[in-house]
């Protein structure tokens, strides 16, 4: 679905990923460890192009990102619903506004069908009698599970987090890493950077540690956590577990 071809980007004089190379296939779900600063958001940003790589290729569905334009890249996102740390809701408008926004103004969706969709959603996240209600009227892990509601209205190919859980009180936490368990059992594509370990091992297929812009392992969870090569692998693994 993705694959990933020698990724570099700088920001001026900073290297920040010097040459990442890897694949995701359909249905994977990849989680992406590392240390603070070594990289992970901004992979995750050049994956949907939020950011333009320097060099290197990303092929999504057999398309070269590097390569499309502005408009097409619009048209690329929607396949690729992104959740971030601090939920990005827009705090004026409604849930249900806040769900069908996108679509609408993208003309994806008449109001009514987006509507219809963005009700579904809510269901899925358990969050119906949340319709009309405001952002600052909900709880954190209420918040997050209305931000990946909306990315999911959208109908996407592959989902992709950064550190969804980073910014919640730790009784939150578990609400936002099961919904995100059950897209996880059916069938999502997921690329998941963060802290959570224990749902690495439970739901990743494949873990990869980021560490100062280059893949330093990737392997499978057992693997990963039981038998880490990387000396830095090690080192992080001794101060997170
Ligand atoms: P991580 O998510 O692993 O903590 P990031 O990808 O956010 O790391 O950032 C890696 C480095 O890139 C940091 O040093 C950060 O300051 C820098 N960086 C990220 N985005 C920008 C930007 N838009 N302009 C300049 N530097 C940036
Ligand atoms: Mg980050």
């Amino acid at each position: 679905m993705i694959e990933v071809k020698g990724l570099k980007k700088s920001f001026g004089k900073q290297h920040i990923l010097r040459g990442i190379t890897t694949t995701i296939q359909k249905g994977e779900k990849v989680v992406v460890i590392g240390p603070s600063g070594s990289g992970k958001s901004t992979f995750l940003r050049c994956l949907n192009r939020l950011e333009k790589p320097t060099s290197g290729s990303i092929i999504f569905e057999g398309e070269d990102l590097t390569r499309a334009s502005e408009k097409r890249l619009y048209e690329i996102r929607e396949k690729m619903g992104m959740v971030f740390q601090h939920f990005h809701l827009f705090p004026h408008l409604s849930i249900m506004k806040n769900l069908t926004l996108a679509p609408v103004k993208l003309g994806l969706m008449s109001q009514e069908e987006a509507n219809k969709s963005a009700r579904a959603m809510l269901k899925k996240v358990g969050l119906s009698d949340k319709a009309e209600a405001f952002p600052n009227q909900l709880s954190g892990g209420q918040k997050q599970r209305i931000a990946i509601a909306r990315a999911l209205v959208m109908n996407p190919d592959v989902m992709l987090f950064d550190e969804p859980t980073s910014a919640l009180d730790p009784e939150m936490v578990g609400e936002v890493l099961n919904l995100m368990k059950q897209l996880a059992d059916e069938g999502m594509t997921m690329v998941v950077v963060t802290h959570e370990m224990g749902f690495a091992r439970e739901v990743a297929s494949r873990v990869i540690f980021i560490d100062e812009g280059v893949i330093a392992e990737e392997n499978d969870p057992y693997n990963f956590f039981n038998n880490p090569q990387n000396p830095r692998l090690r080192q992080f693994l001794s101060k997170v577990l």
